[in-house]
């Protein structure tokens, strides 16, 4: 085993016991949504060769520390975060995918970012521009994983805009702590809006889920084939002999 090259990821599904997550007007769980959504892309992941490993694979609330501290003691390639988002209007709907910036990229990705943080309390840190603690994690995120994150979010929602041409709304940038903590080029995707009625009634299906997964599978391994050539080692990958779509 080469020890540089990606071979590992760390898959989080958001939310999980108490904690719900979005809801949509039709009763849809994101805590449920977006665990089913890991599974699928694990799967697939492990088919390539890739190890998986997940924050949760079970109805159960997670602290931020046990998130981040899965991941960092994973020494994992890729940190991918899944989430579902919400807004007060029904009318928003579609698919973005953040890396983790102090400064959000406009006013809907910092609600959306703020609204992530407020699962974890206490540990959601308000962001003054005089706060040592958001001194410190400015540190955290300005480093070498700044690049490959934003490389990732890229890929990612490429890949997604193939699911929901009309829909994808782009890569954005927000202050979303469980993306902070983990020294590994780190991403979160919001899946679409569980609030917006269409995107609740797509999520329930399993043929949808399965084109969000591949989608996300597919940006993994374009990530992980350029991540192995910038470092001149062997892929891990494996070709894959069954595809379905
Ligand atoms: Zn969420």
């Amino acid at each position: 085993m080469s020890p540089d090259r990606f071979d590992r990821v760390v898959l989080d599904a958001g939310h999980g016991g108490h904690d719900e997550g979005a809801k949509g007007p039709s009763g849809l769980k994101e805590k449920e949504l977006v665990l089913d959504v890991a599974k699928r892309l694990a799967t697939r992941l492990r088919k390539r060769g890739i190890e998986v490993i997940m924050t949760r694979t079970t109805d159960e609330f997670l602290s931020l520390e046990a998130r981040t501290s899965v991941a960092n003691d994973a020494h994992a390639d890729l940190f991918l975060s899944i989430h579902a988002n919400a807004s007060p209007s029904r009318k928003p709907r579609g698919i973005e995918t953040y890396f983790a910036s102090l400064d959000a990229s406009d006013e809907d990705a910092r609600a959306t970012a703020e609204r992530e943080n407020s699962a974890f309390g206490a540990a959601a840190p308000d962001f003054g521009n005089d706060d040592p603690l958001a001194v410190i994690l400015g540190d955290l995120i300005e480093s070498q994983h700044l690049q490959e994150s934003s490389e990732f979010a890229k890929l990612a929602q490429s890949q997604l805009s193939g699911v929901a041409p009309a829909r994808s709304r782009g890569v954005k940038q927000a202050p979303f702590v469980v993306l902070m903590g983990v020294r590994m080029p780190a991403s979160l995707v919001e899946i679409g809006f569980l609030t917006n009625p269409d995107d609740e009634k797509g999520l329930r299906r399993k043929r949808e889920r399965e084109k969000v997964a591949g989608a996300l599978a597919d940006a993994v391994i374009s990530f992980a084939k350029r991540y192995d050539a910038r470092r001149g080692v062997a892929s891990a990958i494996s070709r894959d002999h069954a595809r379905t779509k």
